[in-house]
């Protein structure tokens, strides 16, 4: 999963972008929650958020580090619950 930084300016752009509908305002900053982060995988090449981040303040979540199968995974169980 991904993680929105405090150096997030609430512009809004990526919340819109999110396939999984993993981004929603905190708080203080915009957040994701890791358990429907894909980092995109199963619906795009890249992170549409960091794409889409003006100030690059998305990066990969240390405390929630997966292999690309298992990400492939949850895209799959995220589509089944839909
Ligand atoms: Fe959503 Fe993709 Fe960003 Fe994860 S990487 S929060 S799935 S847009
Ligand atoms: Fe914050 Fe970046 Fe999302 Fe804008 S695009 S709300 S700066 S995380």
């Amino acid at each position: 999963a991904l993680l929105i930084t405090d150096e997030c300016i609430n512009c809004d752009v990526c919340e819109p972008v999110c396939p999984n509908e993993a981004i929603y305002q905190g708080d203080e900053i915009y957040e994701i929650e890791p358990s429907r982060c894909t980092e995109c995988v199963g619906h795009f090449d890249e992170p549409q958020c960091q794409t889409v981040c003006p100030v690059d303040c998305i990066p990969l979540d240390p405390d929630h580090l997966e292999t690309q199968d298992e990400l492939h995974t949850k895209y799959k169980n995220l589509i089944a619950a839909s």
